[in-house]
């Protein structure tokens, strides 16, 4: 089998589309503040790329560049200004957070209605109830990338790699919800001991442990459906020179052998998880208004 590629790129442009539709709606822009307080290059590549992506909606984006020194409280007595302020329509605050600092207790400062990331307590506990209003962006992209592609889910043994707060433990949870049909969800992570023996029956594999090479195509089972969420940069030698690439945790061109359908890296998950961060922060306007 070759599988069918499910390209993030539409996804995307789709929910893009939407976004630039509703904010048109709106009649004011939203204003979508960025939180730094770091030098870390990632994190300003990160806003950078942000800053981009609301441009072609229409959103508006500001970056509050803080001393990376801040602590957890300069961070919250911030938030609490922008929490404070009409102007602003949603916030993210962009990791890495400065040493010593709790993200958690510095996100929980957030107005959970201005919370686009969807990683405020109130947000993250409404999944529970099948409520995706503001979830957590990848994961929300992972559900949207199985939606579209048309997988049907029910009673299906679906298998996700890794358990993080922001990636793995929220796609479970909305797995779990009725409106995706509820499969049988199955969570692997470092600990796990044998890994090949439940991707080797996953049906739905989503793999989000960031570790290039970790299912390699011997473990995949014939016809999965596979989301690989993973972004990892490596090493490898074009015409004798070192160059960076970026894979995703599946080794791609076997995995593809033997699935049904596979997610690209670059060009899936990522792509689509910029999209609902406009998204999110469409409906965190609308919440405001
Ligand atoms: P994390 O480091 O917080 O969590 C990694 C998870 O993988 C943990 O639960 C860990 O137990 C598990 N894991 C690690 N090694 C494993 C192994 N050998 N076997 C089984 N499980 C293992 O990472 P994260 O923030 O959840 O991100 C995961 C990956 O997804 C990273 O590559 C990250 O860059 C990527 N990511 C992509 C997007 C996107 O938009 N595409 C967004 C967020 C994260």
């Amino acid at each position: 089998m070759t599988a069918k590629l499910i390209e993030g790129g539409p996804i995307a442009e789709a929910i893009k589309d939407q976004a630039r539709r509703d904010v048109e709606a709106l009649g004011r822009a939203p204003k979508l503040v960025g939180i730094l307080a770091s030098d870390n290059p990632g994190a300003k590549y990160y806003a950078k790329s942000q800053e981009k992506a609301c441009a072609e909606v229409g959103i508006e984006y500001e970056l509050h560049d803080l001393d990376p020194g801040s602590s957890a409280a300069d961070l919250k007595a911030h938030i609490a200004e922008i929490n404070a302020d009409d102007s602003v329509t949603g916030t993210i605050l962009l990791m890495p957070v400065p040493e010593g600092v709790d993200p958690r207790e510095v996100q929980q400062a957030i107005n959970p209605d201005k919370d686009v990331e969807g990683v405020h307590p109130a947000n993250i506990g409404k999944l529970f109830y099948g409520d995706f209003s503001l979830a957590p962006c990848t994961p929300y992209a992972v559900v949207a990338m199985l939606q579209d592609a048309g997988v049907e889910l029910k009673g299906k043994e679906t298998v996700v790699i890794g358990h993080s707060e922001i990636v793995g433990k929220p796609t479970l949870v909305m797995l779990l919800q009725s409106v995706m049909e509820s499969p049988t969800v199955t969570c692997c992570h470092i600990a796990t001991r044998d890994l090949a023996l439940h991707t080797g029956r996953a049906e739905v594999l989503i793999v989000a442990a960031g570790k290039a090479g970790l299912v390699s195509g011997d473990m995949v089972r014939e016809g999965a459906v596979i989301i690989d969420v993973g972004i990892n940069r490596v090493k490898v030698e074009v015409e004798g020179k070192k160059k960076t690439k970026i894979v995703g945790d599946v080794e791609f061109e076997a995995a593809s052998e033997k699935a049904s359908m596979i997610t690209p890296v670059p060009g899936g998950v990522g792509l689509v998880t910029t999209a609902m961060l406009l998204k999110n922060t469409v409906e965190c306007a609308r919440r405001q208004a």
